[in-house]
């Protein structure tokens, strides 16, 4: 395994990060036992990151994850989320109160008494980004003095607001997803250079564009555009004819990103946890990577909204 440093944490997370949510039944159902064995196959291999969401399967994920990590939690960086409980926005709240009740629970069901990162998850939820300035983020950094979190961080969609945030109350990590991989490679315009200046650790999410990019597809549920979708089975297809596994192709891809600490991928299943390894040896072929993209030059960037509005990079204007 290879180890970066987290910005300006101390902390040294595994390039391969363990993405949680499909524990939580979020990409179709999840066994249990297998999950199990996907953690503990990562936990062996070197995997040191672990993120997870009291959002994902509504719990579910960090009551399993936790259970996983039993025995072993002192051998991994933990970091979960609080704020995102369901997917609208009423279901989300950002309160201090709600924050501080929020990482209890969340304790509870990780089976220990602090995380290592606590992110505000999804900051386009909120109804006026200065309550996550003005109260969340100081909720969380009254949490990490009181040793509940070793760390805090912000998560979320849009790249302008996570910026705007970051540049008005200091964070130590942002996460992002779906803003580098194959489809996607906005991050380096409109983030990479902030977490670059303030040695913010950079976390990129969702290689694999959400299963976009890979053999089975993106789930029915997967917000992209069906011409991006199309475009991801001909990606595959590309693959498929070089004799390349798309995933891994994908992975690799991110990996290679000179700024990024890690790259959390989504897994429930050994399988998964056992290809994805492999991308530390995989080098990607020049003459592949300029076909793909060829393919997606057509549909490069194109992304949905999340959560309100005015909170996404289109209609974003900072607050005075
Ligand atoms: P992803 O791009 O990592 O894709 C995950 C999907 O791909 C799952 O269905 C998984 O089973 C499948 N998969 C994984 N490895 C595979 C392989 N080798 N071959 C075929 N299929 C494979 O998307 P993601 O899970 O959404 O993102 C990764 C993680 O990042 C999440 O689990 C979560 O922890 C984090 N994340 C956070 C946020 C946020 O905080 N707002 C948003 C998105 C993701």
């Amino acid at each position: 395994m290879e180890y970066r440093k987290l910005g300006g944490t101390g902390l040294r997370v595994s390039v391969i990060g363990f993405g949680a949510s499909p524990l939580g039944n979020e990409f179709g159902p999840a066994d249990e036992n297998e999950g199990q064995r996907a953690v503990h196959t990562a936990v062996r291999e070197g995997i040191n990151f672990f993120d997870v969401s009291p959002y994902y399967g509504r719990t579910l994920a960090e009551t399993r994850l936790g259970k996983a990590l039993a025995g072993r939690r002192d051998q991994v960086i933990l970091a979960t989320k609080c704020g995102r409980y369901g997917k609208t926005v009423e279901e989300c709240d950002y309160s201090a109160d709600s924050i501080t009740r929020s990482l209890e629970e969340s304790l509870r069901r990780l089976q220990t008494d602090h995380v290592d990162l606590l992110q505000v998850h999804d900051v386009e939820m909120v109804a006026d980004p200065k309550q996550i300035v003005q109260q969340t983020i100081p909720a969380l950094r009254k949490l990490q003095k009181a040793g509940k979190a070793r760390f805090i961080g912000i998560t979320g969609l849009p790249l302008k607001l996570l910026n705007w945030i970051a540049s008005q109350a200091p964070v130590d990590t942002i996460l992002s997803f779906c803003r580098y991989n194959l489809m996607v490679d906005d991050l380096d315009e409109l983030l990479t250079p902030l977490c670059r200046k303030q040695n913010i650790g950079l976390i990129n999410a969702s290689p694999l564009h959400m299963r976009v990019l890979t053999e089975k597809g993106a789930p029915d549920w997967h917000p992209a555009a069906p011409q991006v979708l199309q475009a991801g089975r001909q990606v595959a297809a590309a693959c498929r004819e070089a004799e390349a596994d798309v995933a891994l192709v994908a992975l690799r891809y991110c990996l290679d990103h000179p700024y990024a600490s890690t790259t959390l991928v989504g897994m429930s299943k050994q399988a998964h946890v056992e290809q994805n390894l492999r991308a530390l040896e995989y080098r990607n072929d020049p003459a592949l990577l300029q076909k793909i993209a060829q393919i997606v030059a057509p549909v490069k960037n194109q992304l949905w909204t999340q959560g309100r509005q005015s909170n996404n990079d289109p209609d974003w204007t900072a607050p005075q």
